[in-house]
């Protein structure tokens, strides 16, 4: 777990900062929703509480702002969509409330008893926003947006002045509500983390599982402009379950943890390589030709092949070999397709005697 990744969202992987988005517009969605309903439906609530001069200046604005907010419910499915779009609408929900409370407030002047609801509706509106999962960067520019606000609205309305007795009782309560929005916040954002690699990654070696590899390939399809290849390459070890029988399974998964090893050390730690079944694995190499693929492939076959794996149990080494079956993809290739064939590649490895790369085709 690193600060960077709540800090800000830059450091997330594509796939992650899709999903979070998608949490972000569901509840962005909801949030608009319940606050249309909200602040159009308490013009009942007005009318019943206020006097009838009061009410008159208060139920446009309420009528307005929940028509003023409409429109972010249809755009909350462009969000899900593109990062920036998500941005722009939560600023202009923002800045639609922070209108709002601005007027409402600016309705009491003339010494008119500010009703206690509306004193507290920008910490209401904190504590809203802590449903999102945010970075806490961006939950911070929230908070100084509502904490700005607060304080020119009081600027503006005070006869332009601070120097009313509440403020500094108003700047701590907003402190306090903020800090808690963007604790709430970074707490949804690391369960989601935590929830997206429980769900993305092998639990024995750590790599990535079939789901993300899948999703990932797609990606790199979609990405790889005419002309630019990918290669993929489908690895399986030679005769584990033998291994499996003359040294335990222990001693396997001991095998299967150090192949992925070797993979993410001869390919980096940003490769996207995949525990795809029991003992296979998949790399997907971007931007690469099929006769570079081959080259790699055939010096990760060569470095586990010279790499003894110790038992996890006593001094005993087990060796272990692989085969490789690998194809170039282009964009216009159905994933499907390049699958099947790196496999029909795999078992041409496997007949040839093991041990080997062959390239497709
Ligand atoms: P080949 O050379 O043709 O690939 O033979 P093989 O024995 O490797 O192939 P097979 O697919 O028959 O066997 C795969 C074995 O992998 C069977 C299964 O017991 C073992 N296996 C699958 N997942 C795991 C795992 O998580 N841990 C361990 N220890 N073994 C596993
Ligand atoms: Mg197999
Ligand atoms: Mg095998």
């Amino acid at each position: 777990m690193e600060l960077k990744e709540y800090w800000s969202d830059s450091d997330h992987s594509r796939d992650f900062k899709l999903i979070r988005i998608g949490v972000v517009a569901v509840r962005f969605r909801w949030l608009v929703a319940l606050l249309i309903i909200g602040i159009a439906g308490w013009i009942a609530v007005d009318w019943w509480v206020l006097d009838p001069a009061q009410f008159k200046l208060l139920w446009k604005a309420r009528l307005i702002t929940g028509v003023m907010l409409t429109p972010l419910l249809p755009l909350s499915y462009l969000c899900k969509l593109d990062r920036r779009w998500m941005v722009m609408s939560l600023y202009t929900l923002l800045g639609i409330l922070l209108l709002f409370n601005f007027v409402s407030l600016w309705s009491f002047r003339d010494g008119v008893p500010i009703p206690v609801g509306y004193l507290a509706f920008p910490y209401f509106l904190l504590a809203l926003l802590a449903a999102l999962p945010l970075p806490i960067r961006f939950g911070l520019r929230v908070a100084v947006v509502v904490i700005l606000a607060v304080l020119g609205t009081d600027y503006w309305l005070d006869d332009r002045t601070l120097d009313n007795g509440e403020l500094i009782d108003r700047i701590w309560l907003l402190l306090c509500f903020s800090l808690t929005m963007i604790w709430v916040q970074a707490g949804q954002l690391r369960m989601l983390l935590d929830l997206y690699r429980e769900s993305t990654r092998d639990p024995l070696t750590r790599l990535m599982n079939r789901r993300l590899f899948l999703r990932q390939l797609e990606a790199v399809r979609h990405d790889s402009g005419a002309g630019q290849p990918y290669t993929l390459i489908l690895l399986d070890l030679d005769k584990f379950k033998r291994l499996n029988d003359d040294h335990g399974h222990l001693m396997g998964d001991e095998v299967l943890v150090s192949v992925a090893t070797t993979i993410m050390d001869i390919f980096g730690q940003q490769a996207i390589a995949a525990r795809y079944g029991g003992e296979e694995f998949m790399v997907l190499l971007p931007e690469t030709r099929l006769d570079q693929g081959v080259r790699q492939a055939e010096t990760l076959r060569l470095a586990v092949e010279s790499q003894p794996v110790e038992s996890p149990l006593d001094e005993s080494e087990v060796m272990v070999t692989l085969s490789a079956g690998v194809v170039e993809g282009h964009h216009d290739s159905a994933t499907s397709e390049v699958l099947r064939l790196a496999d029909e590649a795999l078992y041409r490895a496997k007949s040839r005697g093991r041990n080997c790369v062959v390239a497709h085709p």
